[in-house]
């Protein structure tokens, strides 16, 4: 679960860790109104987007007045804003941050991040800070520093004075910033959290050392036990398919195609996606029932599947152990009553009660074309959806 920047601001400075002064706002005036209660001359309006690039993009504007500010954040609201990371539909913006502007001498780099090769926790520092951390490691690998973290011993004081040299910071500053990084630790530690990025953390003109930007996500496994954290989540920041899904209890990952996939057990829908590639079609999404679903749950999956409009065709891969092709069948038929199924649905059943499944699609009478193995359900399916039918009813 991702987060916005205020919020993740607000969670780094009950830790400890340095941000500028600043207010979120709901509206231009509320934007303006800030600006007299956060002091000062000079203000950042940042658009709270989960997504990083916004600079680049347009969503953090420097202001020298308030009038400039409530312009700026009326530029802002209801723009859906398009970054590099936020996919081509961008996100929108209904919050925005006013903020001090805070002089900045140098911009510096820090995240901590899961490495799941190695099984630890990384910090990831870089004296190259504000640009993006995928290009500082393109264009300049050997600026990048990489600190493992031995989870029995935790983040040393040692290690993070190192960091502190390493990237370069003055005598006066080592110790402080020293006692950032560790802050912003136990901050990612404590919470659950998956990463955390300050990108730039500054230094300012005066020598302190500010965190300009964060960006925070979450364990999603773990959010039971940090209730005031979950209750952060912004759905509008969400692709609107997993979050529908998310909410049915299904394991749901949208994709660029438009073969809407239903299958059970993740194992089966990689393999899926990879033969649907392998005959020229393009997955809509990986969508997981799980085990011994029941036709409910698989109606609930089906629509799901159909709430995306770029599904033009379906394909069902059922291996059954725990399930039961049965009830499987019973949920597809139930799903063809309950809605209008304009597009081919390929299903491919096998394993327990397969012969029911079979029959109670057969006796029902649809339209379901059916698939004795994994690459013939994806032939057919790849098919169907290339065919001008499947075009036509779309
Ligand atoms: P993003 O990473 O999404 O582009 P940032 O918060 O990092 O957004 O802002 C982009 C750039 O804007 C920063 O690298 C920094 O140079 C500048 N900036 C951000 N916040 C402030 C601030 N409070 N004062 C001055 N400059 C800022
Ligand atoms: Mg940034």
């Amino acid at each position: 679960m991702d987060i916005h920047e205020y919020q993740a601001k607000e969670i780094l400075s009950r830790f400890g860790v340095p941000v500028p002064r600043g207010g979120l706002a709901y509206s231009p005036e509320q934007a303006s109104y800030r600006c007299t209660e956060i002091g000062g001359t000079k203000w950042v309006v940042k658009a709270q987007v989960h997504a990083g690039g916004r600079g680049e993009a347009g969503g953090v504007k420097l202001c020298t007045s308030d009038r400039e500010v409530q312009d700026v954040a009326n530029g802002m609201f209801g723009k859906r804003l398009v970054t590099k990371q936020s996919g081509p539909r961008g996100k929108l913006i209904y919050r925005v941050y006013v903020e001090e502007a805070t002089d900045i001498a140098r911009e510096l780099y820090f995240a901590i991040v899961l490495d799941r090769r190695i099984e630890r926790v990384v910090i990831i520092t870089s004296a190259q800070g504000g640009m993006d951390i995928e290009e500082l490691v393109a264009k300049r690998p050997d600026a990048v520093i990489r600190t493992t973290i031995e989870p029995a011993v935790g983040f040393l004081a040692f290690q993070a004075r190192e960091i502190a040299f390493a990237i370069g910071l003055e005598a006066p500053q080592i110790a402080e910033a020293s006692r950032i990084f560790r802050r912003a630790y136990r901050a990612f530690r404590d919470l659950d959290a998956t990463m955390l990025e300050i990108n730039p953390l500054a230094v300012t003109g005066k020598g302190d050392i500010v965190a300009l930007d964060a960006k925070m996500s979450f364990d999603d496994n773990a959010m039971f036990r940090h209730l005031d954290i979950s209750e952060l989540r912004d759905r509008s920041q969400e692709d609107s398919r997993e979050s529908h899904a998310a909410d049915r209890g299904l394991a749901y990952v949208g994709l660029d195609g438009n073969i809407g996939c239903m299958i059970n057990g993740a194992g089966l829908a990689m393999a899926t996606m990879d033969m649907i590639k392998l005959v020229g079609g393009e997955p809509a999404n990986f969508l997981d029932i799980g085990g011994a679903a029941s036709p409910e749950r698989v109606l609930k999956a089906f629509r799901a599947v159909l709430h995306d409009e770029k599904v033009k065709a379906m394909l069902v891969n059922i291996f059954a152990g725990i399930n039961r092709c049965d009830w499987v069948a019973e949920g597809i038929v139930a799903a063809f009553k309950d809605m209008d199924v304009k597009i081919p649905v390929v299903v491919r059943l096998a394993g327990t009660h397969v012969e029911q499944g079979q029959r109670i699609l057969r006796d029902s009478g649809l339209p379901i074309i059916s698939a004795d193995s994994l690459a013939d359900a994806a032939e057919k399916v790849v098919a169907a959806v290339n065919s001008p039918a499947a075009g036509a009813d779309a």
